[in-house]
């Protein structure tokens, strides 16, 4: 094949190969096969020195045409082909306005943190003030000035997670510190909730948590007695669990109240005839309860003689138990919304 032969093979084969090419890659590769370092007119014009001098210049500029009609022919193609390709993209990335919407999801309110403010609600209601304390505590507020001094046995029984070498700063075990905080810096009558986070050395299991909600409530006043506090509990349990549950109270054993009780209610699932969930009892644990120690109010310097006053706490993680029927602990804690999205 002459030179001028081959030349016109390769114009005619690129051609039909360009118009022949589905896609911008395969356009590139063309461009490489004719054009390329190792191309077809690459190599054929490294052999311009195989003609006669007087061949050499039409045959280079030859195949300069060539070259350029080739470079023309792939653009052209290119253009063609990438308009098509976005209309292809478009098309597949279109949006069906038939389909039916996806739902946003929207947040709520944890349920404990509804649960508490149910709590709060009512003792607001009441006339109740709430308050806050830290969650870290120094010895004072968590153990000594409520009745519990260092070598106090019921201080082993708070298994507590101490903060620091030195033992001064504790996680709080109760919501009670804040008793002492708001005593210290307020004269009676005072009505008091306080909410928070508690911490103890507890294992994890369907029933124990170390970290829990408790709210505290507490009031002092001149003359306030035994049957305050009662009509007090009986009010918000009615409250919160409805008007025909029974309360009962059984004596108990707290440092920093005398005397003090457990309150029970009568099962929320059986109504008091006796189930799983009660133990066959017919009665519910919901929260510890007592007349303020007079040693508690010493520390604060209140005058046990011109006051009294009960308190009161509860976890808020029992309370929405037994509300919801809820038989783990740990549902609260493991953020999966498939439980969550229950109650919001
Ligand atoms: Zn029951």
């Amino acid at each position: 094949m002459s030179w001028a032969q081959e030349l016109e093979s390769i114009i005619t084969t690129a051609t039909a190969a360009i118009k022949a090419a589905g896609s911008t890659s395969e356009l590139e590769e063309i461009k490489v096969e004719y054009l390329g370092r190792k191309g077809a007119l690459t190599t054929l014009l490294k052999n311009v020195g195989s003609l006669t001098a007087e061949e050499r210049p039409q045959a280079g500029q030859s195949a300069n045409a060539v070259k350029k009609e080739i470079e023309a022919g792939l653009s052209e193609r290119a253009a063609a082909l990438e308009s098509t390709e976005l209309d292809q993209q478009l098309l597949e990335g279109s949006v069906d306005t038939s389909l039916p919407g996806r739902r946003p999801s929207v947040g709520g309110k944890h349920i404990l943190n509804q649960i508490t403010d149910e709590i709060l609600e009512i003792f607001l209601g009441l006339g109740y003030k709430v308050a806050e304390g830290p969650e870290v505590e120094v010895d004072w507020y968590n153990f000594e000035a409520l009745n519990m001094p260092p070598e106090h046995p019921a201080r082993s029984l708070q298994d507590t997670l101490y903060v620091g070498d030195e033992n001064q700063a504790v996680l709080r075990t109760h919501t009670s510190p804040v008793q002492v905080r708001v005593m210290e810096k307020e004269r009676p009558p005072v009505y008091i909730v306080a909410p928070g986070r508690v911490f103890r050395r507890d294992v994890v299991d369907p029933t124990h948590s170390p970290m829990f909600h408790q709210i505290e409530g507490f009031a002092v006043d001149k003359d306030v007695n035994f049957g305050h506090l009662i009509g007090t509990l009986e009010t918000f349990i009615h409250t919160m669990f409805g008007k025909d549950r029974k309360v009962r109270l059984r004596p108990h054993f707290f440092p920093y109240t005398e005397p003090s009780a457990e309150v029970d209610v009568s099962c929320i699932v059986c109504g008091g005839k006796g189930c799983r969930v009660c133990s066959h009892t017919g009665w519910l644990e919901i929260l510890g309860c007592g007349m303020i120690d007079p040693n508690v109010f010493k520390n604060v310097d209140y005058d046990p003689e011109e006051y009294s006053g009960f308190a009161f706490g509860m976890g808020v993680e029992r309370i929405a138990m037994l509300k919801y029927g809820i038989n783990d602990i740990r549902l609260f804690f493991e953020n999966d919304m498939r439980f969550l999205g229950q109650y919001t």
